[in-house]
């Protein structure tokens, strides 16, 4: 038996738990004590509420946006502005931040619900508002369509800016947007130079079209709110 300083009483060595930096071993508080004063901490804390209900103003849908779930998700929803905004088991809810990897100009989200997986924001914008995507493989054995943004800015996730599209209609849209017209042909000594330094033009392609879009989605911190 052991007295607890807090509470005054008598109890047994099971209800405390361990602390290494007192003499027995054992916390001076029991278990009780120890989760009442935890839960009015929590209660009375001015930061952490003041915190929560701040980051709530900033999740909250912005103009004309509108929020749907996931096919396939019960803790994902897609806004039709491209944001991403996940809920944990306690209720408590993230506008998530968008990844741009190396070597992509597209933002990518992890997806944090069995089957998790790494996915372009782009198509699962186009898949929820647009319809899933239409049945049909290349002669390669990839799929047919793909999502064509129609400014050919590749992090503008607005879902007025997306369509489905063949991978030949994809192709010729962003011809212009490289600067090159239909029937346009490198010469051979480009042809070689490119042989060289693959990994270079595509980095500097990458770079270009990073300098190009002016458009981002303001980086925000992690965001917790509770959902009532
Ligand atoms: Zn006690």
């Amino acid at each position: 038996m052991k007295l607890c300083s807090k509470c005054k009483q008598k109890k047994e060595l099971t209800e405390f738990r361990k602390y290494d930096a007192c003499r027995d071993g054992l916390n001076c508080w029991c278990n009780e004590c120890c989760s009442k004063y935890a839960k009015q901490h929590y209660q009375n804390d001015d930061e952490n509420v003041k915190r929560r209900t701040e980051a709530s103003e900033h999740c909250k849908p912005l103009l004309n946006e509108e929020f749907r779930i996931v096919a396939g998700c019960q803790r994902t929803w897609v806004s039709n502005l491209g944001r991403v905004l996940t809920k944990t088991k306690w209720g408590i809810s993230h506008i998530r931040k968008p990844v741009l990897r190396k070597g992509s100009p597209y933002y990518q989200i992890y997806i944090n619900e069995p089957p998790r997986h790494i996915t372009y924001i782009h198509v699962l914008v186009c898949e929820t508002f647009h319809g899933s995507r239409p049945k049909g493989l290349t002669k390669k054995g990839k799929p047919l369509y793909q999502v064509s943004h129609k400014d050919n800015n590749p992090t503008n996730n607005n879902a007025n800016n997306l369509e489905w599209a063949t991978v030949k209609e994809n192709f010729n849209n962003s011809r212009h947007y490289f600067g090159m017209k239909k029937g346009f042909k490198h010469s051979e000594e480009t042809k070689q130079k490119m042989k060289g330094n693959r990994n270079a033009c595509r980095k500097n392609r990458h770079n270009a079209l990073l300098k190009r879009n002016n458009q981002r989605i303001p980086e925000t911190d992690i965001n917790v709110w509770e959902v009532k």
